[in-house]
């Protein structure tokens, strides 16, 4: 048996693992490579394997970083099926054809300019059609549930915590006598996430593949996260003025909103109004309510409340859908609390209430999750004056914030408890560290060498290892 480390290594983007067991090839997730436009390109098109060779792929959840080049793959060839939760399932229905809908618009803008050049045009990497094709490919399973992929490999999917449907994968492998277990973390939640259940930890593991998105950071806790949000908009209640949240779709939208509710219950919420502005967002929220079977008890006892029933909206609450109604946010008089994607100010309707509200000294923005380099969410946060909206540069008057406490990642401490708890059943042969900035993995397999386990390999692109499995 061998593994192959595609991508998701020593980055944090792009995952892809190959796993080759009995002569079969299972992909271990598939996501979007994302970075230089043309570094990307060449990636996400050009995969290191013959498609059509691949029997299976198991899918950890659908954040475009594991499951955005599914289509791609499908594009190319793949017959197979992509196991995956059925809350997966349906955030993919969403998030795939979103993804094709910008790999669409931005190469039609790009062929624009090329056209009057007389340049050749471009293709999108993949287009809505090819996605709704990859979602024919989906096998629904779910937590706990055995399923075989490929003869002589039997999978089970554990609760991860880190968004809706989100997994660890638990494989057994026999080979012709020959056994052995291999866990992939997926991405690691944290414990005590506002309506998913906490991280699972499988029972042993010979090999495991690991995350370490945050293998250097320690994370400030949950009820600071919900305070910050707390003083902010009675901050901004009290002087008539606008709180804007730039807010990732899938998530952090809905935990925001969970605690925005719970704010509203505790009566600790002034009676102000708050707005979901982001087709997706709202799309998102619907399919969170889909799936009560991915809740924590904590979430399904809000349900169960008289008074409240729904954790996912208050009185003072508004989904928006239509452009008519975002619009109609710009001649707002009252005060207001806007939730809007994408979460790093790269796109979408969130550019439009920064474009209007940006040059108001009284409007703060609340940045609520992690902004990549070069992103206009980065640029504020760096406190740049004035920034490029469209175009056209914005002095920045509003107060720029940043609240800690908001992460769908376990930290330091909670991945070497989790590793840990894995370490305890005394079988692991060998732990490889994905999913992390270079500085990020290195520090957790130092931190994870010294608890005593080894060895720690950090791959390379494109590393393959042996793993030797025993009778
Ligand atoms: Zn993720
Ligand atoms: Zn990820």
């Amino acid at each position: 048996m061998r593994v192959q480390f595609w991508g998701g290594v020593r980055s944090v983007t792009g995952t892809m693992h190959l796993l080759q067991v009995n002569g079969f090839q299972v992909l271990l997730d598939c996501g979007l490579y994302q970075g230089n436009r043309k570094k990307a390109f060449e990636i996400n098109r050009n995969f290191p394997f013959d498609a059509r060779h691949i029997d299976a792929v198991l899918l950890s959840h659908a954040h475009i970083d594991h499951s955005g080049n599914l289509p791609s793959l499908v594009k190319a060839g793949f017959r197979g099926k992509i196991y995956a939760t059925s809350a997966t399932r349906d955030l993919d229905a969403l998030m795939l054809l979103d993804s094709a809908h910008i790999h669409e618009s931005d190469v039609a803008y790009v062929n624009r300019r090329r056209r009057k050049q007389g340049k050749h045009l471009f293709e999108p990497l993949y287009t809505q059609v090819d996605a709704m094709a990859t979602l024919n490919h989906f096998a629904c399973i779910e937590y706990n549930q055995t399923f075989e992929p490929i003869p002589g490999l039997t999978a089970h999917f554990l609760d991860a915590g880190h968004i809706l449907g989100s997994a660890i994968i638990v494989m057994d492998v026999n080979d012709n006598g020959q056994r052995g277990r291999i866990v992939f973390s997926g991405d690691i939640g944290r414990r005590g996430l506002p309506i998913l259940r906490d991280p699972q930890v499988a029972d042993r593991a010979d090999f495991l593949i690991m995350e370490s998105t945050y293998g250097n950071r320690l994370h400030e806790s949950a009820d600071e996260a919900k305070e910050a949000l707390r003083e902010t908009a009675q901050s901004v209640y009290d002087r008539h003025a606008k709180l804007i949240i730039p807010s990732f779709a899938v998530g952090r939208t809905q935990e925001v909103v969970y605690r925005l509710n719970q704010l509203w219950e505790e009566h600790a919420l002034p009676p102000i109004d708050v707005f979901v502005d982001s087709p997706l967002a709202v799309n998102v929220t619907e399919v969170f309510r889909l799936h009560p079977e991915c809740y924590d008890t904590e979430m399904l006892d809000a349900m169960l409340q008289e008074t409240d029933r729904d954790p996912l909206g208050f009185r003072h609450l508004s989904y928006i859908r239509h452009a008519e109604k975002s619009k109609r946010l710009n001649t707002l008089t009252t005060p207001a609390i806007i939730i809007s994607a994408s979460g790093m100010c790269e796109a979408g309707r969130i550019l439009h209430h920064l474009k209007n509200n940006i040059e108001d000294p009284s409007t703060i923005v609340l940045f609520v999750g992690f902004q990549a380099e070069n992103t206009l969410g980065r640029k504020l946060l760096d406190g740049q004056d004035p920034v490029p909206i469209f175009g056209e540069q914005y002095s920045v008057k509003a107060t720029i914030q940043r609240a800690e406490g908001y992460s769908a990642h376990a930290d330091r401490t909670e991945l070497l408890e989790w590793a840990s708890r894995i370490q305890e059943k005394g079988t692991l042969k060998c732990l490889f560290l994905v999913h992390g900035e270079e500085e990020s993995s290195f520090a957790l397999a130092k931190a994870l060498e010294q608890q005593g386990i080894s060895p720690v390999e950090v791959p390379q692109r494109g590393q393959t290892f042996e793993l030797k499995l025993e009778s």
